[in-house]
């Protein structure tokens, strides 16, 4: 199984089109209407959705993007800083 990178989010499988969505842990503690938002913005439901753990199901290729775009903008916030705190032949700023 792939060692998830950050831990806000379940993967559910959707019974309707096979593929697992990424669910927010949030919701996965339960909904008022048993209605849960995965990240590509499809809704999945109660009756809809197969909670256990597929670790050889295909992930939702949105869901996967929306995930990608969250570590890109945090790799990119951590290439800033060191870009700020090494200036290669450049003298010190303070
Ligand atoms: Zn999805």
């Amino acid at each position: 199984m792939i060692e998830e990178p950050e831990a806000e989010h379940v993967w559910w499988k959707s019974t309707r089109d096979g593929l697992c969505h990424a669910v927010s842990l949030d919701q996965a503690k339960g909904t008022r209407d048993g209605m849960y938002d995965a990240a590509c913005t499809k809704v999945l439901t109660e009756s809809t959705t197969d909670k256990r753990d597929f670790p050889d199901a295909e992930r939702c290729p949105y869901c996967l993007s929306a995930m990608g775009e969250k570590l890109v903008a945090v790799a990119l916030a951590l290439v800033m800083c060191v870009a700020n705190g090494l200036r290669p032949g450049g003298r010190p700023t303070r």
